[in-house]
């Protein structure tokens, strides 16, 4: 009971989800003398049909603690949901499920948003699970959760459920940490995956939103900006980051392997906006400029840059992507602020 108490008191000061994971996991492990060998934590990803689980923390005596970037994951290497039996029957049932034979596993699912399990607990023993054991465990994830819905709470814009602002400077260094990952501390299956790719930093501005609140009203206006949310999330890979910045201005952090590849996906997403029709609004564009991460980049710098090129873009006919690199490469981002101040002056 003291070791309860004091593993959810340890939980309830963290204000970091990593930290959040790696805490509940150790917590877990921590009653290896009632059989617990193992403990992890998964998010699932993916579509639907096609379900994966993320590893988010592990603990236990096979495997060592540590802390997984879900920036640095290659999707194809993730274990399916539906090969593991008793992981698949949680979430179906959302309901712990426990095995009745040799290996002893019980599976936790763990709703993220209400009626949608997001996490998996699993928890592996040498032998079957007391009901003691399983009340232990029980209030251990619900004590995760609860807080796991705090830090929801603070850290998502409350219209779109995208992150907001204030959680961005923290997952902005994390980005760049992982960028300087070291290959040879990867898995040798994920080194390949590894060594090139970048993050690259987006900024994405509705066109003419003014209009859509006058013309329209801001319920209507609110409206667009959760369907925005929407088609950027199906647009995305999990790992990538979504923000709303303020207004109708949203942010994407992602890791790709090349600036093509970043582009590929902005452009694809600028054409799903376009090509969407939105109730009563109709159609809708928006100019998107994006920047490479650098070393000893700050949230600031890079957000400018970005921004920079969201500025060319809105001055050059609006609706398309403009990469800040390639406009510095070309000359164009200089001839753009002569061009902004010739207007500014005359
Ligand atoms: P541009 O193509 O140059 O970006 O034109 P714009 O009209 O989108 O640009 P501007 O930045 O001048 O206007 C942004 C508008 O976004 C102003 C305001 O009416 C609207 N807006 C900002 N925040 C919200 C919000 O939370 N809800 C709604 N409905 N509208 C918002
Ligand atoms: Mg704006
Ligand atoms: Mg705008």
């Amino acid at each position: 009971m003291k070791r309860l108490v004091d593993g959810l008191v340890r939980m309830s000061r963290l204000r970091d989800r990593d930290a959040l994971d790696q805490a509940l996991v150790q917590l877990v492990g921590e009653h290896a003398d009632e059989g617990v060998e193992t403990a992890q934590l998964m998010r699932l990803v993916g579509e639907s049909q096609d379900m994966r689980c993320l590893t988010l923390a592990t603990n236990g005596l096979a495997v060592p603690a540590t802390v997984q970037n879900p920036v640095w994951e290659d999707w194809t290497l993730l274990p399916h949901l539906v090969d593991d039996a008793l992981r698949l029957q949680a979430v179906t049932d959302n309901t712990p499920a426990l095995s009745n034979a040799l290996p002893w596993r019980v599976v936790f699912p763990i709703e993220q948003t209400l009626g949608e399990v997001g996490v998996l607990l699993d928890v592996a023993a040498d032998r079957p699970f007391s009901a003691e054991l399983l009340d232990v465990l029980g209030s251990a994830v619900q004590n995760y959760r609860n807080l796991l819905g705090l830090l929801d709470y603070g850290e998502k814009d409350a219209l779109t459920e995208l992150l907001n602002r204030k959680s961005f400077d923290g997952a902005f260094f994390k980005a760049a940490q992982a960028r300087h990952a070291q290959p040879e501390l990867l898995q040798p299956e994920r080194r390949a995956a590894a060594e090139a790719p970048g993050t690259w930093l987006a900024v994405l501005d509705i066109d003419h939103f003014k209009r859509v609140n006058d013309n329209f009203g801001h319920l209507i206006g609110d409206e667009v900006l959760l369907l925005m949310a929407r088609l950027m999330r199906a647009n995305f890979r999990f790992h990538d980051q979504l923000y709303r910045f303020g207004g109708e201005e949203f942010v994407i952090l992602m890791r790709c392997p090349s600036a093509e590849d970043a582009l590929g996906a902005l452009e694809r997403l600028r054409h799903r906006v376009a090509n969407h029709v939105f109730p009563q609004v109709g159609q809708i564009t928006v100019s998107i400029g994006f920047a490479c991460l650098r070393g000893n980049d700050t949230p600031g710098a890079a957000f400018g840059r970005a921004d920079q090129a969201v500025y060319y873009a809105k001055e050059h006919g609006r609706n398309q992507c403009c990469s800040y690199d390639k406009l510095v490469q070309t000359g164009a981002l200089e001839q753009a602020k002569a061009e902004a101040m010739d207007v500014d002056l005359f």
